[in-house]
């Protein structure tokens, strides 16, 4: 048997067994259900937001890509975002980074120029590494360095979050969401909370829409 015929047939078997486990599985699948958090993780295979939480489907909107980034040009991530806030109206916002993060280790290393696009996306963490270059040349493992850069990508991509208009605006007109940076551990499976915004944390005025100026919808 073939790879992807395996897969077709482990779904089958998944169904059956949700289905013996409780019969109104398909049924509670099909209801719409509104998740009150969105999580913004790794793309990398071995993190899944329902699977570490312990969550149901329906519980948790999600939204994916190589090294877990919040970018401002990144139409995605914004569309999701929008309809997050502005449609779910979701309570919480989780940027969920991990450990021994492939793409925040390709960020400390050179370009590589046989990988022009995934260079370009990985910039953005490279720019965090420049932020606090000399906090992470204080250590002097490549470990240490590496996991301490995983960490400020996650802090930083909660600050980018706060300074989209989009959070900005229902901060003002909502009183949320609450953001959270949080980190996996591969080697223990334990999440660990790094860092938090609520709609009372000061903002660079650099960043600060002038919300007078702006409907709010
Ligand atoms: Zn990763």
């Amino acid at each position: 048997m073939n790879r992807l015929d395996r897969l077709l047939l482990e779904n089958k078997a998944w169904v059956q067994e949700r289905l013996d486990e409780n019969p109104d599985f398909l049924k509670h699948l099909a209801e719409n259900r509104v998740p009150d958090i969105f999580w913004i993780g790794c793309s990398d295979s071995r993190l899944h937001a329902d699977e570490i939480t312990n969550t149901e489907p329906g519980e948790i909107l999600v939204h994916r890509n190589v090294g877990n980034q919040v970018v401002s040009t990144d139409f995605n991530l914004l569309g999701a975002l929008e309809y997050a806030v502005n449609v779910l109206k979701v309570a919480h916002i989780i940027v969920c980074g991990h450990y021994r993060c492939r793409s925040v280790k390709a960020a400390l290393d050179r370009p590589n120029p046989n990988l022009p696009f995934a260079d370009k996306w990985l910039r953005n963490i490279k720019d965090v590494y420049r932020l606090h270059r000399s906090e992470i040349e204080a250590l002097n493992n490549i470990e240490d360095r590496w996991k301490l850069l995983v960490e400020m990508n996650i802090q930083e991509q909660i600050t980018n979050l706060a300074h989209t208009s989009i959070v900005q605006k229902s901060w003002k007109a909502n009183r949320r969401p609450e953001l959270h940076g949080w980190v996996y551990g591969l080697h223990d499976g334990i999440i660990r909370e790094l860092c938090s915004l609520t709609p009372y944390s000061p903002l660079d005025p650099i960043y600060e829409y002038n919300l007078e100026d702006i409907a709010i919808g």
